[in-house]
């Protein structure tokens, strides 16, 4: 590890100024994710900021909803009651995450920057334009089993690794920042970027903006809601692919539907031609498996990961199939 200047962030402006005017200053709240990065020289802070002390670890409701903050932990955050009662979905993908132990440590913010686990992104000896932009992508044309089926580039085939964050994208979660210029709030769907040439940059977030909260509006979903994690063990590994599905079911029809997957995109992918092709339709077999084949026709697997378009469309089928007897 390199030497690093360390401080503890007495306030979130302050440390949002810190950040903004030195590009080589990184937030650290749990460090289950950073720390590791910078032993294994990937990450090269010059400055760290502890922020996990900073007073954002309140879960509780809104007039829209509820608000999550940034540094509660992962364990808290899951366990919460508002989060079981009203988004048990959000629970079921916390839980499908790492360890008790690393969920005791990791918060909300560091889940949502929490960078890919691209092999090649973790081996400074292989060329990697995430880690050293415009150096090749050594997982492009290398072993890619793990890697991207939608939304990749040339640039960059890495997936993000969270389970929190498809929990969030099907809830249509807002991340709360906070910034230099003052408060922002940005829907979840943009928070994460696709690669394209700048696979270099996983988010949206400006220079030094920090994540203050995540809020979750309102929904109907809590009764049929599923999180599906498909892993090579069956604990303590990535997915290969996850699927969150919510139903709302009205008068044996399909109200409202939200499908997102993990492992599948350098984001989380919401499932919107599934979505579209559900919608107002009976929660039969035969439409899920439908709207699963539909929405995998669009993937485009790499040399070793064609198993992904079967997989994700088997995923999507059981996650919308368990969702809808979850709790009926
Ligand atoms: C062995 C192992 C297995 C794991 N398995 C899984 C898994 O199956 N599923 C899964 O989802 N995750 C998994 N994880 C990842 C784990 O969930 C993340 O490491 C954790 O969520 C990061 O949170 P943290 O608070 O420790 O972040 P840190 O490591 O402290 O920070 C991570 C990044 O977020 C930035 N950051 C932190 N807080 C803020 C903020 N408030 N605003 C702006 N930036 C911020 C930091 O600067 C850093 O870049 C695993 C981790 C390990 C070590
Ligand atoms: S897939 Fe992305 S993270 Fe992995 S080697 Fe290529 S550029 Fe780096």
């Amino acid at each position: 590890m390199r030497p690093f200047i360390f401080s503890t962030a007495s306030d979130a402006v302050g440390a949002s100024q810190a950040a903004a005017s030195d590009a080589g200053t990184k937030f650290l709240a749990g460090g289950t994710n950073l720390v590791d990065l910078m032993k294994e020289d990937v990450e090269r802070p010059t400055k760290v900021m502890s922020v996990v002390g900073l007073p954002y670890t309140n879960i509780e409701e809104t007039a829209g909803g509820v608000t999550i903050g940034a540094m509660a932990y992962n364990s808290d955050t899951a366990n919460h009651p508002l989060i079981r009662q009203r988004f048990p979905l959000l629970t079921q993908a916390i839980l499908a995450g790492a360890s008790a132990q690393i969920r005791n440590m990791a918060t909300n913010g560091g889940n949502l920057n929490q960078r890919t686990r691209c092999s090649y992104f973790y081996d400074t000896a292989m060329p990697c334009n995430k880690r050293e932009q415009g150096s090749g992508c050594g997982a492009l044309e290398g072993i890619n089993r793990m890697h991207a089926i939608f939304g990749w580039s040339n640039s960059c085939v890495a997936v993000h690794p969270s389970d929190m964050c498809i929990a969030l994208a099907a809830l249509d979660a807002r991340v709360k920042v906070l910034g230099t210029t003052g408060e922002r709030s940005i829907p979840f769907l943009e928070y994460h970027r696709l690669p394209g040439t700048h696979p270099e940059k996983d988010n949206t977030l400006m220079p030094g903006e920090l994540i203050t909260a995540i809020d979750i509006p309102t929904n109907n979903f809590a009764a049929h809601c599923s999180y599906l994690k498909l892993r090579d063990r069956s604990s303590y590994a990535f997915a290969l692919v996850s699927v969150a599905a919510a139903l709302e079911i009205n008068n044996a029809s399909i109200k409202s539907v939200r499908i997102a997957m993990g492992g599948v995109a350098h984001k989380s992918w919401r499932a919107t031609t599934a979505e579209n092709f559900l919608v107002g339709k009976a929660p039969t077999e035969a439409n899920f498996k439908q709207a699963a084949t539909r929405e995998m026709a669009a993937a485009k697997p790499l040399l070793h990961n064609a198993f992904k378009v079967k997989l994700g469309s088997n995923a999507i089928y059981r996650a919308l199939s368990s969702a809808l007897s979850e709790n009926s």
